[in-house]
């Protein structure tokens, strides 16, 4: 079907480490995203940021704990579907050697016009066209740039529920403030969970998580903490 149509993210008491002989990397996370609210988490580096992202794709070892998308537990979908409907945009997306278009729509069904309005929403009119070739890995484009070429393919792929793991100081300013303009503007009514690294970036999101040592340390309004 089309799971997740509304995109609530209820995740509860949440275990993880990366292979049942590890130990946990994250321990008792809870937290609620309700359908198109936006959710910053913050913390050191090793904190367990990206282990948080990973869990919501079925990426690392659950011990125990829930993570229920529009109340359905992802654990007992196939992984595939999960990672299929739900967009992660890592801290350097991996592109395909190929043209824009093919990165955008993997599948090749997408029509030209919706891809490239889609593009030019993105990363602004007449930058780029959909048959700019992507080089091996995509080392001719920035890391800033990778991550708008995977939010625009978390576009075009209707995702309810989108994560980005935000690059760090490597982000070139323009990449950085374009970014944000996407988050606010083209993923309105999905659930966003951003990892962000300046709190500048979060001021209107609805909630924030602060993780210390893959526990939660504090969760609460932008303005309150
Ligand atoms: P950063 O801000 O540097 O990106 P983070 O908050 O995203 O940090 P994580 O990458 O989630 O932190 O790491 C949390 C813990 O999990 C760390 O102790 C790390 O060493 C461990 N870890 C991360 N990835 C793996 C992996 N693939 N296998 C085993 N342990 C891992
Ligand atoms: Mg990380």
């Amino acid at each position: 079907d089309d799971w997740p149509t509304r995109g609530d993210v209820d995740v509860q008491h949440l275990t993880v480490g990366y292979s049942l002989d590890s130990k946990e990397v994250l321990e008792d996370v809870s937290f609620h995203a309700p359908p198109g609210t936006r959710v910053a988490v913050v913390g050191r580096t090793g904190s367990g940021k990206s282990s948080l992202a990973l869990s919501l794709l079925r990426l690392t070892t659950k011990f125990s704990g829930t993570i229920r998308i529009d109340g359905v537990d992802i654990a007992s979908l196939p992984a595939e579907l999960v990672r299929q409907r739900i967009s992660l945009i890592p801290q350097d997306p991996t592109l395909f050697n190929g043209s824009l278009r093919f990165n955008l729509d993997l599948s090749e069904t997408v029509p030209d016009e919706h891809l490239q309005s889609v593009l030019d929403a993105v990363v602004g009119t007449h930058q780029w066209t959909l048959d700019d070739m992507v080089e091996l890995n995509g080392q001719n484009f920035s890391q800033g740039e990778r991550q708008l070429i995977a939010l625009a393919r978390a576009v075009v792929n209707r995702s309810k529920v989108v994560i980005i793991d935000e690059a760090t100081a490597s982000l070139d300013q323009a990449s950085e403030a374009r970014i944000q303009t996407v988050l606010r503007d083209q993923f309105r009514d999905c659930t966003i969970l951003a990892i962000a690294h300046r709190l500048d970036s979060i001021v209107d999101f609805d909630q924030v998580l602060v993780l210390d040592h893959g526990r939660v340390a504090q969760r609460g309004h932008p303005q309150t903490l």
